[in-house]
C-alpha cells in the first residue's frame, strides 16, 4: 500500500530534527524558569499530607443511615437496585421478626468496582437510606472482593474508626466524623 504524501515540503531545519529538539528544549526550560520565578503559578495540593477539599455536592462513598434506635434505616424495598444503571447493588431482604410489616436488608452490597457514581440509588430512595455525601474519594483496596462494600461497612463508614473517614476529614475538624452514624448530615 502507498504510503499518504506529505501536505508539505520539510524544511531544511525540520528535516534535520536537531534543531527543532533544541527549539522544543527552550520552550520547555522556558517554561520552567518562569514557573519557578513565578511559584503562584502552581496549584499543587501536597496528597497524602493535603487533601483536596471536595464540593459538598460532591458524590462520595455511599453510607447507609440508621435510624436512633441503630437499626438501618433501609426497608429493602429495592427501589435503588431496580433504578441502578450499572447493577451493583445486591440486597437480600428480610422480614422485621418484631414487626412482620416491615422488612430489613439481610445483607446490602454495592460492588464498587461496578458503580458509576451517577446518585441514583439515592435519589430513588423513599427512606434517606442511602447517601453519597461522605465526599470519600479514596475508594480503593488491594483485591476485587474488597472493592464490595457491605451493609456494616456502609453503616459503620463514619463512625470515625475506619480510616477512609479519618483521612477525609483530618484537615476540618468542622466536619469531623463524631455523630456521622446519626441522621445529621456530614457538612453544614
Ligand atoms: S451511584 Fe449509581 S451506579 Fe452506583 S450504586 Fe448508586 S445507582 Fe448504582
Ligand atoms: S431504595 Fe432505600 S429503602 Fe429501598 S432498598 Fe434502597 S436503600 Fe433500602
Amino acid at each position: 500500500m502507498a504510503l499518504p504524501k506529505p501536505d508539505k515540503k520539510l524544511t531544511f531545519s525540520e528535516s534535520s530534527y536537531l534543531i527543532e529538539v533544541v527549539k522544543g528544549m527552550a520552550l520547555t526550560m522556558g517554561h520552567v524558569i518562569k514557573n519557578i520565578l513565578d511559584q503562584d503559578r502552581f496549584r499543587c495540593v501536597e496528597y497524602p499530607d493535603v487533601r483536596k477539599e471536595m464540593a459538598p455536592r460532591y458524590r462520595g462513598a455511599h453510607r447507609l443511615m440508621v435510624r436512633p434506635d441503630g437499626k438501618v434505616k433501609c426497608v429493602a424495598c429495592m427501589c435503588c437496585p431496580t433504578v441502578c444503571p450499572a447493577k451493583c447493588i445486591n440486597i437480600v431482604a428480610a422480614e422485621d421478626p418484631n414487626d412482620p410489616a416491615e422488612k430489613f436488608p439481610l445483607s446490602f452490597d454495592i460492588d464498587m468496582l461496578r458503580c458509576i457514581f451517577c446518585g441514583f440509588c439515592v435519589e430513588a430512595c423513599p427512606k434517606d437510606a442511602i447517601r453519597m455525601d461522605t465526599r470519600i474519594y479514596e475508594i480503593n483496596a488491594y483485591n476485587r472482593q474488597d472493592m464490595i462494600h457491605s451493609k456494616t461497612y456502609m453503616v459503620n463508614l463514619m463512625d470515625g474508626q475506619k480510616p477512609e473517614a479519618r483521612h477525609a476529614y483530618r484537615d476540618s475538624s468542622a466536619s469531623a466524623p463524631a455523630g456521622y452514624s446519626s441522621d445529621e448530615p456530614p457538612v453544614a
